[in-house]
């Protein structure tokens, strides 16, 4: 009898930190009848308050992910309250149709607190970086003889939507749903030659985040984004930066182009605008503002509610304090950060702000995400072997210091689970 096969086949890193995974005391609700989307934790969470959110079992997590940056003012944060509470009783949504007092406000406030000329208030990011897309090739038919080409980055994402999907990386996605949108050529990122190279007569726009969010918190370099300026200048197209992420304070100036010294001809905000309600706003500068009556609409485009949220987040970030906060507390994560990667081995810490990425040596991520749940701690991982930190841009020393704990906490679950999985210990 070979007694090697008597023992069980040795568990897999997830299987071990899986078990780590606290069971739920409140079965009273399932996800039955949710079609499939993302993998989520069984967790129900039921109340937030800062960078702290609970589950229906009372237990408290800390979040430094916080919507993947949406929730810029941290959770139900009393301005933010205050302003829905207050426009919720005095008037919803009078139809997209009608102006309402938050549409023009919010529209005005964004147009001076950037150097835009207009603003479109939509819904999500994906939503404004299509309309920035049409905004392109509207200008393409009326500037460049129809050219409606738009070159993007490799490993960019813009969106999930069919059109934006094309103009993304997509190609590790689960399905692509083809056929997808022609017109996007796609180049390595820091690259001007390949940009270079890649413009024809048919190019109208060039699209860019500043800081490729989901490839892993990637920044473009100062000299590739002032390069890709000066050519689209020279060239006479289009340049749109994505800053869905990025933007609204996020990198700890209004928009991240300012940290760039670059100027972008139009601009795309989302997630942080809204401070956790769907809002998103096409911004455009001089000659990109050529949008024509009844070439934009939506049902909820510039809808009362949300737009009075955007303008009390705009209240709050525009602050000067506020936005210093945001640099040192970006400052104190990233020192943080750097001391831990360090002691457990991991690999390189990028971003700014707080917007910051953290590369381990191996494809841990996922695996640290669950542990990390265990310890309290809600992350996300964009990539295999990169975790993404963007905590509540109010988020005290005192809370990221005790965010760190708890990663230890994590790093060091799964690296005992790395070394039973190497052993073949089951637990
Ligand atoms: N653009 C960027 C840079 C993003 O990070 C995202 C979302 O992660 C989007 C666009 C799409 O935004 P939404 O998910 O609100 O559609």
């Amino acid at each position: 009898m070979n007694l090697f096969s008597l023992r069980r086949s040795p568990p897999s890193l997830d299987d071990l930190v899986m078990d780590a995974s606290l069971p739920s005391k409140d079965n009273s609700l399932s996800s039955e009848y949710l079609m499939p989307g993302i993998e989520r934790p069984k967790q129900v969470f039921v109340r937030g308050q800062g960078s702290w959110l609970w589950d229906s079992d009372d237990r408290a997590y800390l979040d430094f992910s916080q919507g993947g940056g949406a929730n810029s003012l941290g959770h139900s944060p009393s301005v933010l309250v205050n302003a829905i509470t207050a426009q919720a009783q005095s008037l919803i949504n009078p139809g997209f149709g009608l102006h309402n007092r938050g549409m023009l406000k919010l529209a005005e406030r964004l147009c001076a607190s950037t150097g835009s000329d207009q603003a479109y208030l939509l819904n999500t990011g994906s939503e404004a970086c299509e309309a920035a897309i049409k905004l392109a090739r509207k200008w393409g038919q009326q500037h460049r003889g129809g050219a409606s080409r738009i070159i993007v980055a490799n490993n960019g994402n813009h969106g999930r939507s069919l059109a934006t999907m094309s103009a993304s990386d997509s190609s590790t996605l689960a399905n692509r749903f083809e056929p997808q949108l022609p017109g996007f050529s796609h180049v390595p990122f820091n690259d001007l030659p390949a940009l270079h190279a890649a413009v024809d007569e048919r190019t109208v726009a060039i699209m860019l985040e500043p800081i490729q969010s989901e490839a892993g918190v990637i920044p473009a370099t100062a000299h590739y984004l002032k390069g890709v300026e000066r050519l689209c200048r020279e060239l006479g197209i289009l340049l749109i930066f994505d800053e869905v992420q990025t933007g609204i304070g996020r990198c700890g100036t209004l928009l991240a182009e300012q940290s760039f010294g670059v100027t972008a001809d139009i601009v795309v905000l989302g997630k942080g605008l809204g401070g956790g309600v769907p809002l998103a706003a096409l911004l455009a500068r001089g000659k990109a503002c050529c949008f024509e009556p009844g070439e934009m609409t939506g049902t909820h485009h510039g809808n009362a509610l949300m737009t009075a949220a955007g303008l009390s987040v705009l209240d709050t970030v525009q602050d000067k304090a506020f936005l210093k906060h945001v640099a040192e507390a970006g400052q104190h994560l990233r020192e943080g950060l750097g001391r831990l990667a360090h002691r457990y081995g991991h690999g390189e810490l990028r971003g700014q702000g707080l917007l910051w990425g953290l590369t381990l040596s191996d494809d841990s991520a996922d695996a640290v995400v669950k542990a990390a749940l265990y310890e309290g701690l809600l992350l996300n991982a964009p990539q295999p072997d990169c975790l993404r930190f963007t905590p509540a841009l109010n988020v005290s020393n005192a809370n990221i210091d005790e965010m760190l704990l708890r990663l230890a906490r994590a790093f060091s679950r799964v690296r005992t689970a790395q070394l039973q999985c190497r052993k073949g210990i089951a637990v």
